[in-house]
């Protein structure tokens, strides 16, 4: 089966009598190992996919399955165990916590799961500053880092599990288009080297052209001449 199917996924919000249909049935295949981009208007629905597909919201019909897990029956801490193992997650807004160091903030989940010993939770992080070049600034602070290095920061968190996708929602929306393609190119060098699957979202059509496979949103439905699959 794909690392993640979903078939007549849909997403319904609620707030008091107003009903937001964010996600109106969707049916799609993403692949291991694929590079793939969620793309549309601001409001198409990508930041309610990305996070029904990491166990950060339920659907509300339909079925979605991410690494043979139905997410949509996860409880809470069941939601939580899943998300710890197979997923990781990059932000638009960088979200590195601001007292820690780069490599401090690398270490940080590392530290949640408690398998690793600390010399090897340092190598580890060692080993993801210098694959996102930023070994240099292992002990800088996030406000002294510019926000193209903050996202490398950010991927090398997102991967320090060694979780199997990545979702990266807007990674891109804060930073200038040069810094902006080195952390696509640097994803995808990720994917290349360890294998990471990586799912991004984003309303940039350059940014878009970077992916491998895009799936096109419009008011919660996908665009039916994309295939459905990556
Ligand atoms: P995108 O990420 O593409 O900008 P979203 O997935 O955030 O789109 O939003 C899709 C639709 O769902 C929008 O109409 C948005 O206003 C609505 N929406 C998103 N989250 C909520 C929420 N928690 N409560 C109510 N409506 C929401
Ligand atoms: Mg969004």
């Amino acid at each position: 089966m794909s690392l993640v199917q979903a078939r007549g996924l849909v997403k319904d919000y609620r707030a008091g009598d107003v009903v937001v249909h964010a996600v109106r049935g969707v049916d799609f295949d993403i692949e291991a190992g694929a590079f793939a981009a969620f793309v549309g208007p601001s409001g198409s629905g990508k930041s309610t996919l990305l996070n029904m597909i990491g166990a950060l919201d339920r659907p509300s019909a339909g079925t979605l399955t991410v690494a043979g897990t139905n997410v949509g029956e996860l409880k809470r801490g069941a939601a939580a165990d899943f998300r710890g193992e197979h997923i990781g997650f990059v932000f638009q807004d960088f979200n590195l916590v601001p007292v820690l160091s780069a490599f401090e903030n690398i270490e940080y989940p590392l530290l949640m799961v408690r398998k690793r010993r600390a010399d090897e939770r340092r190598k580890r992080v060692l080993e993801l500053l210098e694959a996102v070049g930023m070994a240099e600034q292992r002990d800088k602070r996030p406000d002294q880092l510019s926000g193209g290095q903050k996202q490398r920061v950010a991927v090398a968190r997102a991967l320090a599990t060694n979780a199997p996708l990545v979702l990266a929602d807007e990674p891109t929306a804060n930073l200038d288009h040069a810094s902006a393609y080195k952390v696509i190119e640097l994803m995808r060098r990720m994917r290349d080297e360890a294998g990471t699957t990586f799912l991004f979202s984003t309303h940039d059509s350059k940014i878009m052209a970077e992916a491998e496979t895009t799936f096109v949103l419009e008011d919660g439905l996908l665009r039916i001449d994309q295939g459905g699959v990556a």
